[in-house]
């Protein structure tokens, strides 16, 4: 019964989650029972989409065994989404975790960047 009502009160307070819900407006660009893909509202590429499970995963850090084929899921509509984009000189995909990597928004979603040349190593 603890869980529940923690993970309850985490999604109540998650930006993310009230994108999802729909409490909070954003663009879609692509939804499935699975992820919803909207884009980033401060963009840095032409091309700036966040794609998020559905289910409240606090980072990569906290996904586990019984994620992995949600993980994949998250991949695959990233390539799908860049191929309806038209990025066919490629793009780059990103999952920012935990406070070293940069992450500041505490529920889990890969960037797909693109529409621009892209520069190696990020700062
Ligand atoms: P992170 O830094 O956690 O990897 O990425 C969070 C991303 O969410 C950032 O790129 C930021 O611009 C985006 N973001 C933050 N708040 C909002 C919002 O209210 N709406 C949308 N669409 N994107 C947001
Ligand atoms: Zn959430």
């Amino acid at each position: 019964m603890h869980w529940i009502l923690l993970y309850t009160v985490a999604v109540m307070s998650c930006l993310f989650c009230k994108i999802i819900e729909g409490t909070i407006p954003s663009t879609a660009v692509y939804q499935d029972e699975q992820c919803y893909a909207f884009a980033d509202i401060h963009p840095q590429a032409p091309i700036h989409i966040l794609i998020a499970p559905r289910a409240h995963i606090v980072s990569l850090n906290e996904a586990g065994g019984g994620d992995r084929a949600l993980l994949g899921h998250l991949l695959w509509a990233a390539a799908e989404i860049a191929r309806s984009k038209g990025l066919a000189k490629g793009y780059r995909v990103v999952v920012n975790t935990g406070e070293d990597g940069g992450q500041t928004v505490d529920h889990l979603h890969v960037h797909l960047l693109g529409g621009r040349s892209l520069s190696w190593p990020p700062g």
